[in-house]
């Protein structure tokens, strides 16, 4: 049956796992931020689905303290406060069970949008979506949101994705990586697409290399036990590594329609390179005065996983025949930050006497934090003393150029979220493109097993193991550096 066309003027969102870290962190102090810029439709209701004993009461009560506790700014205005809690409604399920089911039904209305946030582990999937069939709530049109993780490898991404199916077309399903809520992610393509200046030198004639950096100050903290069977290629290389790099090489797609999208970035994926064990170094974090190990972070004495990854890839098109992309990520590094540096080549004959520096362009695209972009370009340094040439970043810091603290910036969640209501799947995963990535990402795990790869431990605080940096050596090149 075909979907309708529903107006966004109301909505049921329901949060399985209503109760869990994700929601009270992230989902729920996000949509009272939307709820604050006057975002949330009147009528819409937020229905908290998860195993304890609660009623409405004691939900608003538990979300009324997340919300302070993870915004206290938003908490602060009462009035949108009390509006939001009266949007709260909460339902005792168990995903596995069939208690709660027709309760959740009765609750349900028919005539607005639905959507369905799987806020739990995967392995809940199947159970979520078998239930939601059987007990007949589900309607054409609703939507599903699913976590991350997608899957541990090709194999169970695929089982997923084929559980899903059974109950929901993939125009339904809406796959969160909240790497893609990003304001300067969306900002990246409007840089790209809607300027005259960049695509013509977007291409192996102009671009020398491409990095992705993704630094974390922090180690694995209390989820030791999850991260140590998934380790930072599958946690974050496979996806939101993998996202970033699909954007900043895609072909430009046709219009900005959902599919138009995901179609190039699929192409990226499929064209990925394997990767080669020299062009790989994975590492784990020591000790040190601040914390402990890794290995004691996560309890195991004999752990091979990785806390960091540095890789170089290749994407086998004509549009980037012999541009390498670098990708590095990994904990306890000396700063935080997520960027993408598209380094131009060197220009080919200097004019300029005496100057014997390497001057590069170089486009900076910072997620975090200050969400900006710059381009890196050569100008003469001021003063007297004749032609001295020196690097400055042009700043398009988006927060300088409008004034963000009025436009009120909304966070991945926020956005994303509000996207599912909207029926947008532009920033969402396709069930075909997660089973790409993990085709590329498995044979390189398999391959560091069967060789019995062992991480080069690293100093927390420092750029990660010293062959990272020889990865780009040894190409004559240098990783941009780390800010503190
Ligand atoms: P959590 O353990 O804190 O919460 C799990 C929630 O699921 C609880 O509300 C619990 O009541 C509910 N639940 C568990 N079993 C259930 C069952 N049988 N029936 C009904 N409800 C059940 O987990 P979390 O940190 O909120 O994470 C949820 C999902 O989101 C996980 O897949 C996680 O990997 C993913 N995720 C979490 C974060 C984060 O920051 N916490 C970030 C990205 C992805």
């Amino acid at each position: 049956m075909a979907a309708r066309t529903i107006p966004v003027d109301s909505f049921d969102l329901v949060i399985f796992g209503g109760t869990g870290d994700l929601a009270r962190r992230k989902i729920l102090p996000g949509l009272c931020r939307r709820c604050l810029a006057g975002q949330m439709p009147e009528g819409a209701r937020i229905i908290g689905a998860a195993r304890s004993e609660m009623d409405d009461d004691a939900y608003r009560k538990m979300i009324a303290e997340a919300i302070e506790e993870f915004d206290p700014k938003v908490s602060k205005d009462t009035a949108c406060m009390d509006r939001f809690m009266c949007s709260l409604h909460y339902v005792e399920i168990d995903a596995t069970g069939d208690g709660g089911w027709p309760d959740l039904k009765e609750l349900l209305r028919k005539d607005v949008i639905r959507a369905f946030y799987f806020s739990v582990g995967p392995s809940l999937f199947d159970d979520l979506a078998e239930r939601l069939h059987k007990h007949g709530i589900t309607q054409p049109d609703d939507r599903v949101v699913v976590e991350k993780p997608f899957g541990r490898d090709l194999a169970s991404a695929r089982e997923l994705n084929q559980d899903l199916a059974k109950h929901f077309d993939e125009s339904q399903i809406y796959r969160i990586d909240h790497y893609l809520g990003k304001e300067t992610v969306q900002n990246l393509m409007a840089v790209r697409f809607g300027n005259v200046l960049f695509e013509p030198l977007w291409n192996s004639h102009y671009v020398d290399h491409i990095q992705i950096t993704v630094a974390e100050t922090v180690g694995v903290g209390g989820r030791g036990g999850y991260y140590d069977k998934s380790g930072a290629m599958r946690d974050m290389v496979q996806n939101h590594l993998m996202q970033l790099l699909c954007l900043i090489a895609m072909e430009p797609p046709n219009n900005f329609d959902a599919d138009a999208v995901r179609d190039e970035k699929l192409k990226v994926i499929r064209a990925l390179r394997p990767v080669d064990y020299h062009h790989l170094v994975r590492g784990q974090y020591e000790a040190d005065e601040d914390g402990p190990s890794y290995r004691e972070d996560v309890e195991n004495p004999r752990s091979h996983t990785e806390s960091f990854i540095a890789l170089r890839t290749h994407i086998d098109n004509w549009r980037w025949a012999g541009v390498p992309f670098y990708m590095r990520t990994g904990k306890r590094l000396k700063g935080r930050t997520s960027t993408i540096d598209v380094v131009f080549k060197d220009l080919g004959h200097s004019i300029f006497p005496g100057d014997e520096s390497r001057h590069r362009n170089i486009l900076s695209i910072r997620l975090q934090p200050n969400e900006g972009i710059d381009l890196q370009v050569t100008i003469k340094e001021p003063g007297p003393g004749g032609m001295r040439l020196i690097d400055v970043p042009l700043d398009m810091t988006f927060a300088d150029a409008v004034d963000a603290e009025e436009v009120d910036l909304p966070d991945a969640y926020e956005r994303l979220i509000m996207d599912v209501i909207r029926g947008n799947q532009t920033l969402f995963m396709r069930g075909d493109e997660v089973e790409a990535a993990w085709a590329w990402t498995d044979p390189i795990i398999e391959g560091w097993q069967a060789r019995g790869d062992v991480p080069k431990l690293y100093e927390p605080g420092s750029t990660g193991p010293e062959d990272s940096q020889m990865l780009m050596h040894r190409d004559g090149r240098r990783w941009r550096d780390i800010k503190v």
